[in-house]
């Protein structure tokens, strides 16, 4: 027998259980394999997705984008295993019942599936339900020889019993020990210490009385401190930001009602602070679009495409490359040509060229170039149909108000226009560029994976520009959020600060400071809330099992340099560094452990998620699956007389 540990079950974790299993059953002479599931936990939904959390939460992704299975689209060595969607589970289930962890729970839960359709954004609880039942389906599934142990219980420490090439000792929290040949670490999202910064905010809200709550799994945060009535500064508009403005309002018995206007009239229960609002762009994410293209599935990718991305990588074994100079132009024009396609095949009245003829000589012009502007000028006579992505990226740059009301009226109107543009099929070309933001987000990785640009580029670049901007352009939240932030702000529960927000802690009044260069109002209060995900840190973890291995030198934290080629810029990512190839974990000194392998948000093997939408290659399948056969490879490899017993 192999026996193999899992270290957190959340989706990540259990996908890879189920690319061990699918490919293990493509090897009908594998020894037999006991695999030991361990997570505080439910397995399948683990922490992020536990049931036990506000029935308010939702899920930022549409039922029918949402699948855990791998399909054909998924280019990987091992077998595809297909399975139903989250929208597809929950109609095949609603019949027969949902059940939820406790006996309430199955009813809502079933009224809910059976009310899904698949542009429904579900609740966190029914993808629990979802998830664990893929964890049990996983299992289900699984070869003759194979057995999954489940253990509800936290790893405190991995250690080599007989050097790294001998038996895995798993240390529980429980005080247990699990025994293996090797061990997976999907640890997922990790709490960590306030870091620098934070720290300072946090002595000054100590040392004033005033509260600070650094960057957090919203959900996971007591917000007690945040009491009715009082001014709240929150930086940061983006998705952890809509958990807070859900937890605050709704969730603290405030009710929503249809006016008829057609808006949403927001009814105090009295429980809520007032926050004031503000980050970078000024601005919230961009509602999602819930609709079909018009013109069809564009073939994706046409301009960022594998080959190109090879042609890249090639190029920079010549000098280091610049998103800006070498990459972008690829991208842009990826975009670019997914945005005029969708505009030129949906909304053919209002593009005055075949599109076979545009697209044939958008191919051929230079990027950014006048050439190019002619071309879209000649072919699209209204120049608001004309894609500008810096325009999209930041709507309020470079704008003044003389009065702070103005400058609150304006974001309402943004607001309200987007939700009113995102849910317009006359705007569909925005359906075209999100297609292709996914598209991009499936070849970019291999760029940055063979460490093509230079170390500045690539952080402040690809991991800064690009990630901000396909957040907010394609990550954003369910429309309904954005309506509910307009009656929130009609209400006067919620105020805009305005874009470039900045926020000092004043030690002269003892509270917190919050200005933006666009607005001439300065707003003062005693609580401030950093309302986003905490970076990863693996120096600053608060998990036991990643600080144990990493006082010993166990594992690394990735630092990235231009090894003395560039400008000396260095920067530390904070991930748990893996060997990129094999997810083989790397120690403090670079060197993989032949027995331990890691993937995952928490890891230097890129932000894959763990589900994704069906038929799109995912990354995350792809490094799941890969991981899993050299896993069994691994595991084949040992001779039977070093195994554990
Ligand atoms: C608040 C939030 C909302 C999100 N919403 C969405 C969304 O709507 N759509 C979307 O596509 N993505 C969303 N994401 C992205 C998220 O990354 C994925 O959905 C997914 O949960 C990642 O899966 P994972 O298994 O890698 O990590 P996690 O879900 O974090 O699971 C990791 C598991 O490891 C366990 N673990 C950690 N340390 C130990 C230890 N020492 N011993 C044992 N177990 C351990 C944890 O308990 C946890 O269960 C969201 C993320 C967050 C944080």
């Amino acid at each position: 027998v192999r026996r193999l540990a899992i270290i957190g079950a959340g989706p990540r974790g259990t996908g890879i259980l189920e690319r061990l299993l699918a490919n293990l059953a493509a090897r009908p002479s594998a020894a037999p394999l006991e695999v030991h599931v361990i997570d505080p936990y439910p397995p399948g939904a683990g922490r992020v997705w536990r049931y036990d959390q506000s029935p308010l939460m939702l899920l930022n992704s549409m039922a029918r984008d949402v699948t855990v299975w791998t399909d054909q689209s998924v280019k990987m060595d091992g077998p595809a295993a297909p399975g139903p969607t989250l929208e597809e589970w929950a109609r095949r289930a609603a019949p027969g019942g949902v059940t939820g962890p406790d006996r309430p729970a199955a009813p809502v839960l079933s009224a809910e599936a059976a009310s899904t359709t698949g542009i429904s954004f579900p609740s966190r609880r029914l993808q629990h339900a979802y998830l664990t039942w893929y964890f049990a389906e996983v299992v289900r599934r699984a070869p003759a020889g194979v057995d999954v142990v489940v253990h509800a219980d936290r790893a405190v420490a991995v250690d080599d019993l007989a050097g790294p090439d001998g038996t895995q000792l798993v240390r529980l929290e429980s005080g247990a020990e699990v025994a293996v040949d090797a061990v997976i670490l999907s640890l997922g999202h990790l709490d960590r210490d306030p870091d620098g910064a934070e720290e300072v905010l946090a002595d000054f809200a100590a040392a004033h009385d005033v509260v600070y709550v650094p960057p957090s799994y919203t959900a996971d945060v007591d917000l007690a401190a945040l009491a009715p009535g009082r001014d709240v500064i929150v930086r940061g508009m983006g998705l952890a930001f809509v958990d807070l403005m859900v937890l605050l309002t709704e969730a603290r018995g405030g009710r929503y009602r249809d006016s008829d206007d057609g808006r949403l009239v927001y009814h105090p229960s009295g429980c809520e602070p007032r926050l004031w609002i503000g980050s970078r762009r000024g601005v919230p994410y961009r509602a999602k679009l819930t609709y079909d293209l018009l013109g069809g599935r564009p073939d994706l990718p046409r301009h960022f495409s594998p080959e190109r991305t090879a042609e890249l990588v090639e190029a920079a074994r010549k000098r280091p490359l610049d998103f800006w100079t070498d990459v972008w132009p690829l991208i842009g024009r990826e975009l670019s040509w997914a945005y005029y396609r969708e505009l030129a095949l949906g909304h053919p009245d209002r593009v005055r060229m075949a599109f076979a003829d545009f697209e044939r000589r958008f191919a051929e012009v230079e990027w950014a170039s006048p050439a190019m502007a002619a071309l879209v000028a000649e072919a699209v006579p209204d120049p608001s149909d004309h894609l500008s992505i810096p325009r999209l990226d930041r709507p309020l740059a470079g704008r003044r108000w003389d009065d702070a009301d103005d400058l609150e009226a304006d974001i309402v109107g943004h607001i309200e226009a987007d939700v009113a543009r995102r849910a317009d099929t006359r705007h569909s070309a925005d359906l075209g560029l999100f297609a292709a933001t996914l598209s991009v987000m499936g070849n970019l990785p291999r760029v940055v994976a063979s460490r093509s640009l230079t170390t500045r580029s690539r952080v402040e670049d690809v991991d800064g520009w690009w990630w901000s901007f396909f957040s907010y352009y394609s990550s954003g939240p369910p429309p309904e959020r954005l309506r509910q932030l307009l009656a929130l702000h009609r209400a006067g529960v919620v105020r805009f600060v305005g874009p470039d927000m900045t926020v000092e802690a004043d030690p002269h009044t003892g509270r917190f400071v919050a200005t933006s260069p666009a607005s001439p109002r300065t707003v003062t209060a005693d609580a401030l809330v950093d309302a986003r995900l905490p970076k990863a840190s693996v120096g600053r973890s608060q998990d036991p099992l990643v600080r144990a291995l990493h006082a010993r030198g166990d594992i690394g934290e990735e630092v990235l340099t231009d090894g003395g080629t560039g400008d000396g810029f260095r920067y530390r990512s904070g991930y748990l560094t893996v060997q990129p190839k094999t997810m083989q974990v790397l120690d403090g000194a670079g060197r993989p452990h032949p027995r331990r392998f890691a993937l995952g948000a928490n890891t230097s093997s890129g932000r894959g998620g763990a589900f994704a939408r069906p038929g799109t290659n995912a990354l995350a399948f792809r490094q799941n699956d890969a991981a899993a056969r050299v896993v069994l490879d691994r595991l084949a490899a040992i001779d039977d007389d070093v195994l554990v017993d």
